[in-house]
């Protein structure tokens, strides 16, 4: 329950928000932010005390929800223990999150570069990727996240690059697999694949093989659509990087640490890449942390030479704390496991439902504890509901159905997106996908 002190406290918070808190992609001007009070397990609350339950994880990292006791009391403990310390010493809770991380990687990628989040993860990828291979171009999809940062923002395939791109940074860009919005006209996923593949295929020799250093792929795309690839494609674009000598990235950013039901979404498809990229999820956001696993191939290259990258919390012991306790929680819990559960038994057959029900959903599509509806207009057409890079009044209508019925979502143009905590009970599960139900007849009312 939340106290009339800590509701005043919200207020005093939200006043000074506004006098002085500048916000990420916003126009400073327009936002009206919520406030959060407080926060436990799978939820939130409001300024006024209203509990919403969290089907974003917030930025798709508390995999473990919000305060979970054995994560806090490590953080608690590294704390009163050593609070920092520079990268270039040895320490227990840096040493034992890299031996857990490298575990959970496929075999051979055995060493971990920490950063702070995964832009810059994937900003020194790049990096080893370039000076490994001595090329400088890096090939990335359309419809893709891949962080704020320069370069990063830069291999973003979504309008988050628009305002940003420098056009200097060697980032290329192709069409993405995509199977609901195929854009090779495929109407089987054999074919979305066999096509996207070739697609890639022209481009990497279109652009000149030789001048490739990497290609970075998200292995789920996230905030970009939650898009599973087709069978075949993740396999098929490493097997086109190999033979032309180009680094394959893996951005598990969002998708690591148990989203998709695997600890790695790449497990879902055997796939060895040169390198993953990983953050959020390693210790569900509790303290900031991202991380480069390097192939050993990449490791050696960098074994007489320097490498020229570094950061002065690489590896800062309260993360990596927080990292430890994290996976030992995830595995004693079962939730990677259960986000499996969660996908086949609750999400599956739910949001099918929900899609034969409302005329306003056009797709729904996912694994494990990550899904999107995508709403549209028309179903043949797949118009949809708000377009490409910007939002609409019916979204915004849906959205405001979500959050009075006590969810919070991830909404993004013409989608709902929901990833939550990967051990919601099943009860909070279906009470949030009930909201959804009842939300969503705002879209079909809107479109007629
Ligand atoms: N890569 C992917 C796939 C992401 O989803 C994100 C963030 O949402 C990033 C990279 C950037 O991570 P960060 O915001 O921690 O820098």
């Amino acid at each position: 329950p939340v106290t009339e002190e800590l509701k005043a406290a919200g207020r005093r918070a939200a006043e000074l928000d506004r006098a002085h808190v500048f916000h990420s992609w916003s126009a400073q001007d327009t936002l009206n932010p919520m406030t959060v009070v407080a926060a436990e397990g799978s939820a939130v609350w409001d300024g006024e005390g209203h509990r919403m339950l969290d089907f974003s994880s917030q930025m798709v990292n508390t995999n473990i929800g919000h305060q979970h006791p054995a994560v806090v009391k490590a953080i608690q403990e590294q704390a009163a223990k050593i609070c920092t310390i520079a990268p270039a010493h040895v320490n227990d809770a840096r040493s034992e999150a890299a031996r857990l991380v490298a575990e959970l990687a496929p075999e051979g990628m055995e060493h971990v570069f920490f950063t702070n989040a995964g832009a810059d993860a994937n900003e020194h990828a790049i990096r080893m990727a370039r000076l490994h291979t001595g090329r400088h171009k890096v090939l990335s999809a359309y419809r893709s996240y891949h962080g704020g940062t320069n370069l990063a923002v830069n291999v973003t395939g979504d309008p988050r690059r628009w305002s940003n791109d420098l056009a200097t940074e060697g980032a290329v860009h192709f069409l993405p697999s995509y199977p609901y919005r195929s854009y090779f006209h495929a109407e089987t996923e054999e074919e979305e694949a066999e096509r996207a593949l070739e697609h890639l295929e022209h481009t990497i020799l279109l652009e000149g093989p030789g001048t490739i250093a990497a290609l970075i792929l998200e292995t789920v795309p996230g905030s970009a659509g939650v898009y599973v690839p087709p069978a075949g494609y993740l396999r098929g674009a490493r097997e086109l990087c190999r033979r032309h000598g180009i680094m394959f990235i893996a951005d598990e950013v969002m998708v690591g640490f148990g989203r998709t039901g695997a600890w790695f979404a790449l497990d879902h498809w055997d796939l060895d890449p040169d390198l993953i990229t990983f953050a959020k999820g390693v210790n569900s956001g509790y303290v900031p942390l991202g991380g480069v696993i390097v192939s050993e191939a990449i490791r050696t290259t960098f074994g007489e030479r320097v490498y020229p990258g570094g950061l002065t919390y690489s590896g800062h012991p309260l993360a990596c704390a927080a990292a430890v306790a994290t996976i030992g929680a995830m595995r004693e819990e079962g939730m990677v496991e259960n986000a499996k559960r969660m996908g086949e038994e609750v999400f599956a057959p739910r949001l099918a439902e929900i899609k034969e029900k409302h005329p306003s959903v056009g797709d729904v599509r996912g694994l494990g504890a990550f899904w999107a509806v995508e709403l549209v207009k028309d179903r043949q057409t797949k118009e949809p509901l708000a377009p490409y890079g910007g939002s609409s009044e019916e979204m915004n209508r849906v959205v405001g159905a979500l959050k009075a019925g006590g969810v919070l979502p991830f909404a993004n143009f013409n989608r709902i997106h929901l990833a939550p905590p990967l051990n919601m009970t099943d009860e909070d599960l279906h009470t949030g996908l009930d909201v959804l139900d009842e939300a969503l007849c705002v879209a079909d009312e809107a479109i007629g």
